[in-house]
């Protein structure tokens, strides 16, 4: 896969529109420079163990074809009022001026926790622009069978049947394969 890092904080240096944009978000630490590391068989996605430092928007271009959005996490206890603020804008920028380039937003929520507040107000926002999203239930490794079924039928109870809901692991690559078909299927390999 060849692929390409740019860090942008400003919108009018965002990457020339290509194939469309898979976009990932979720709370600091929830696992996504893992994933995204993962997906990409690299190790392009920094995983920080200094969460919700850098509020910028990455864009991995892929294969010349499309890009992978990596948004800043959210719900970092310590930021300042002001970072949390600064936050807001870098994303709602990026939203506002790529969301007809967006094939689907993937939500990554620790499955071991039910719902938390920022999570429900990132899903009222991307309910608001209109946005596709698909959840992805993180470090499902860390449960044991019984645990892992009760939150999978919490969240899929929670969305229903409007959305997909991929329990993923890093370590035993669960879900990997769904995500990257579903990227696939949506035009962008
Ligand atoms: P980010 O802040 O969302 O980018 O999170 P990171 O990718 O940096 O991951 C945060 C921590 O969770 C790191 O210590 C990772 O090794 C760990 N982690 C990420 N994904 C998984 C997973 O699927 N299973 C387990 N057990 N740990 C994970």
């Amino acid at each position: 896969m060849e692929l390409v890092k740019t860090i942008y904080s400003k919108k009018d240096k965002f990457p020339v529109p290509l194939n469309g944009e898979f976009v990932f978000v979720g709370r600091s630490n929830v696992g996504k420079s893992t994933l995204l590391n993962t997906l990409t068989g690299t190790n392009i996605a920094k995983i920080s163990k200094k969460p919700g430092k850098t509020a910028s928007v990455n864009f991995y271009k892929i294969n010349n074809l499309f890009y992978f959005v990596d948004l800043p996490g959210y719900g970092f206890a310590k930021v300042s009022e002001k970072e949390r603020i600064r936050w807001k804008q870098i994303i709602e920028m990026y939203f506002e001026s790529r969301f007809w380039n967006i094939k689907i937003v993937f939500l990554l929520i620790d499955g071991r926790h039910e719902l938390q507040k920022n999570d429900e107000q990132m899903i009222n926002w991307l309910k608001d622009l209109d946005l596709q999203f698909s959840i992805i239930l993180t470090k499902i490794d860390k449960l044991k069978m019984s645990e892992k079924s009760k939150m999978i039928s919490y969240y899929k109870r929670l969305f229903g049947e409007n959305y997909i809901i991929i329990p993923y692991s890093a370590i035993t690559k669960e879900g990997v394969n769904e995500i990257l078909n579903l990227v696939e299927v949506l035009g962008g390999a």
